[in-house]
Formats: C-alpha cells, sequence, structure tokens
C-alpha cells in the first residue's frame, strides 16, 4: 500500500499547552486534590483515558453546560479546556473557593477579546460555530445579545432589521472556510457591509491546506476524535471538496478492512488534538497492510493507554 503522511498533522500550540497545564497540575501536589477538568481537556477520548489513569476526573457530560457541570464540583483543582470559558464560569469557581487553572487556547482567547471590543464598539455581533460545542458556548456566555448562526438556514433566519446596525461577523476557531462561504454569501446579501473578522485559527487551515494540496489518492484516513471539530472539517474537506473518500477513525482498531479492498494509495492526517503515537501506529499498519496477505491485517491497537501522553 502506498502511504502517504500528510504534514503539519498532530497537535496544534492550543492542545500542548492544554496538556502540559494538565501534567504540571498532576506532577504537582500543592495542587488541592482531587483535579477536575470540566469537559474534555481536549476533543480526544483516549488522551482523557490516559488522564483518568493519572486520578483526573473528566465532567464531560453530554448536553450539560459548564455551569452545570461545576455544580457537582466542591474542593479540589478545576481545570478549564482548551475551547475557552465564560467568565461566569470563572466567577463561580472563584466563589466556590477552588482552585482553577485555565487552558484556553490563545486563539480562542483572541476571538472572546474581539468579540467583547466590537460589542463595545457598539456593533451587533454575529457568530458563526457548531452548537453543542464548548467554544461556542463560553463566546455566546458574553452577551445574550450575540446571535449564533450554524448554517445557511439560521443565516436567513437573522432579523433583517439589523441591517440599520454596525455588524460584526466572527467564527469558532476550528471551521472551514467552506462551512463559512455559504453563510457569508447570505449575510453579504442582507446586510452589506457587515465586517467579517475570520477566526479559523493557523493550526486548523495549514492542516486543511495539506489535504487540499494533496495528490490524488484512493482513501483518506483522518485519525481524530469523533467530537473534535477539526479532525471532522478534515475529513469534510477531504470527501466534500477533493472528492476523495474520507473516513474519521479514533485509531487503527477502527480501520474497517473493506474500505482497504482493491485500492493502492491512501493518505493518513490527523486532527490536531490527536496523539501522533496513535497515528503512527495506523500509518505503520498501512504500510505493511497487504490485502492478499491475512497475517497483515491484525489492526488491534498495541499501545498501552499511558504511551498516549
Ligand atoms: S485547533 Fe486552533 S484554536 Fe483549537 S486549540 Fe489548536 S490552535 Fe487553538
Amino acid at each position: 500500500m502506498h502511504v502517504i503522511d500528510l504534514t503539519p498533522r498532530g497537535y496544534c500550540h492550543g492542545v500542548l499547552n492544554a496538556l502540559a497545564i494538565v501534567k504540571k497540575v498532576i506532577k504537582n501536589e500543592s495542587y488541592p486534590r482531587p483535579i477536575y477538568v470540566l469537559g474534555q481537556i481536549v476533543h480526544n477520548q483516549k488522551i482523557t483515558e490516559a488522564f483518568k489513569a493519572h486520578g483526573v476526573i473528566s465532567l464531560d457530560a453530554p448536553g450539560k453546560t459548564r455551569m452545570e457541570m461545576l455544580e457537582s464540583v466542591d474542593s479540589g483543582t478545576v481545570i478549564f479546556t482548551a475551547h475557552g470559558i465564560s467568565d461566569q464560569v470563572i466567577e463561580k469557581a472563584k466563589e466556590k473557593g477552588l482552585t482553577y487553572m485555565n487552558a484556553t487556547c490563545r486563539d480562542v482567547y483572541k476571538v472572546h477579546k474581539a468579540v467583547k471590543d466590537k460589542l463595545q464598539e457598539g456593533y451587533t455581533v454575529i457568530y458563526i460555530g457548531h452548537r453543542n460545542h464548548p467554544e461556542p458556548e463560553a463566546i455566546l456566555a458574553i452577551d445574550p445579545n450575540i446571535y449564533f448562526v450554524e448554517d445557511e438556514k439560521d443565516a436567513l433566519m437573522l432579523p433583517i432589521e439589523l441591517k440599520d446596525e454596525k455588524i460584526f461577523v466572527t467564527n469558532q476557531t476550528t471551521l472551514s472556510m467552506y462551512d463559512i462561504d455559504s453563510v457569508l454569501k447570505i449575510l453579504e446579501s442582507k446586510y452589506p457591509g457587515y465586517l467579517f473578522d475570520n477566526e479559523i485559527c493557523n493550526a486548523t487551515t495549514v492542516r486543511q491546506d495539506a489535504v487540499i494540496k494533496q495528490e490524488k489518492v484512493d482513501l483518506m484516513l483522518v485519525v481524530g476524535d469523533q467530537k473534535s471539530s477539526n479532525s471532522n472539517k478534515l475529513a469534510f474537506v477531504g470527501e466534500k471538496h477533493q472528492q476523495i473518500p474520507s473516513k474519521l477513525i479514533g485509531g487503527v482498531e477502527d480501520i474497517d478492512l473493506s474500505w482497504l479492498k482493491g485500492i493502492t494509495s491512501v493518505s493518513v492526517t490527523s486532527g490536531a488534538s490527536t496523539p501522533t503515537v496513535v497515528t503512527n501506529e495506523v500509518i505503520e499498519f498501512l504500510k505493511q497492510y497487504n490485502e492478499n496477505d491475512p497475517t497483515t491485517w491484525d489492526h488491534q491497537s498495541h499501545l498501552d493507554i499511558l504511551d498516549i501522553l
């Protein structure tokens, strides 16, 4: 099998920073125990499990807000995730007398600041993002009057009366321009002259660029978590815009051998929160895979959970 290892891939600076904060708290006994993470420190289940093995409790409750998750914490150290956190949750942690660490990525901070600045300047803010993702949750908590848009349908529903206001549009850091373009076209027709600040982060952009510029292959595998927005976008860009069949897998164990039948080339990339050891295991499996030799078909992961960190 011809395997193309797309670069760059793997951890971005925001993920590295978040992981370093959790490791620091684990190592340093002066941080009160238990150690909680409000959500998943980054969207990767293997990382969550690896930290769990070190005693870290990730309060990842689907459907619950960060504020609701915090209700169950009465002591110890609480770590806010790379996706950002609202001022209200930070205040609540202080009120509860908790020790807290904030692992918000600096690229996410930048969006918070841009939104706050523009609100102060009298703009009406429209924010493009994904529902039920913690990054928009923290942004929308800045002001109840921020308009949230996920897709064209939401954009069409925005009140036309806003056309008389100063409009500022920005977005979640891990989207793709393919998501945003169609929404922007609608906003342009409704609110000509709006101000747009593209906040797709550099890590997301360069990984998507590598997918766009790759040579034609029969299949692309994106190693990343189902919850990881930037990983999903890599598969989306490969599938919808490069017309390459693209699969998102958590690790080598998720490969369906039927995908490899009759193909000769596969590219591999990974999301910004995927451990490199997990991606390397996928690449090594594919390199030795031979459709006609069953001894090469074993695709169980042999990684120990502690190898992940
Ligand atoms: S993907 Fe971008 S915004 Fe998210 S943690 Fe990485 S650098 Fe920060």
